[in-house]
């Protein structure tokens, strides 16, 4: 089975409409979402205004603002300074990656946790590992958890989940996740000593690593949920670029009882996942506790 992304993430945006327009009627608070894009990296672009249109489409207020290549840290700084402290902006994102010059981990520990809608914050990845209510969780990994129990379910409990990968962004945070979901968790990485063998012990298998097909049908175990993170720009034989991700999709697909295809699984999950936390952050701010 391939579990649909684009599908999912609409009904999730559905749901959150629903929630804005609640919002607006007991409160009068629109929740607000600023993206700050430095340079002109293409693929940025087309990811900042993907977010812009489907924030929009909730019934949110979008705002871009886009600075040149060549702006200092300190003048980036000074621009999250002034939205943090902006009552209209509930969420703030400053999309990634920066250009060299400027400290990604200086601007992250920048925006205030209540603001911060990637969810990068170390306040709230302090609270995602203690389990402590309120935390804004980290997008990709709410979209990966979110996928597999659309295959399997809502109770996760007793699964072994394999994350391939331990990056900040995804791998360890999807780890907690799954954690809190009473899966047994391992997480590979790079020195992981025989990897198709630790895979093929998963129930859920998560490709967190950005290596083009790199997880094959002999390290799924027959009927295993497949989360497919990467995004891997390719060449294709006929000089075309495409997309694939990390795990071999085709070869898969046949051992595997589900799998999220690329582009269409993970990716549009993650923006929704944004929308959520960008309601969650507007809804705190006032304190009103919505169904
Ligand atoms: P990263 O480079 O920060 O981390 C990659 C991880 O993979 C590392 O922890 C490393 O230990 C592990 N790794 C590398 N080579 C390995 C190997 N041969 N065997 C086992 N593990 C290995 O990357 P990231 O930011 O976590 O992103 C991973 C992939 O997910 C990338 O393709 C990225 O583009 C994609 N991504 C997608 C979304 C989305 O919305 N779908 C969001 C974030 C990242």
């Amino acid at each position: 089975m391939i579990i649909d992304g684009k599908q999912a993430a609409q009904q999730l945006r559905n749901n959150l409409a629903e929630k804005v327009q609640a919002l607006k009627s007991a409160s009068g608070i629109t929740p607000g979402l600023t993206v700050v894009l430095v340079g002109d990296d293409p693929a940025s672009q087309v990811y900042v205004r993907n977010k812009a249109k489907q924030t929009q489409e909730v019934g949110m207020i979008s705002n871009e603002i886009r600075l040149p290549e060549c702006t200092s840290q300190q003048e980036l700084l000074t621009q999250l300074e002034s939205l943090n402290k902006d009552s209209q902006v509930h969420g703030i994102l400053v999309q990634l990656p920066l250009p060299a010059h400027i400290d990604e981990a200086a601007i992250i520990a920048k925006i205030i946790p209540e603001k911060d809608v990637d969810g990068f914050h170390a306040m709230n990845s302090g609270r995602l590992l203690n389990g402590e209510a309120g935390a804004l969780i980290p997008c990709t990994p709410q979209g990966c958890v979110l996928l597999a129990k659309r295959h399997l379910g809502d109770d996760l409990s007793g699964k072994h989940a394999v994350i391939i990968g331990r990056s900040n962004i995804v791998g360890k945070p999807v780890s907690i996740l799954f954690l809190q979901e009473n899966c047994t968790v391992t997480i590979a990485h790079s020195r992981t000593v025989d990897l198709p063998a630790v895979c093929r012990q998963a129930d859920i298998l998560v490709a967190a690593v950005g290596r083009p097909e790199m997880v094959k049908a002999e390290w799924v175990k027959p009927g295993a949920t497949v989360i497919d993170v990467g995004i891997n720009r390719v060449v294709a034989a006929d000089g075309k670029g495409r997309l694939v991700g990390d795990v071999d999709f085709k070869g898969v697909e046949t051992v595997a009882g589900a799998i999220t295809p690329v582009p269409g699984g993970v990716g549009p999950m993650t923006i929704a996942c944004l929308l959520k936390n960008t309601l969650t952050a507007a809804r705190n701010s006032c304190s009103l506790k919505l169904s």
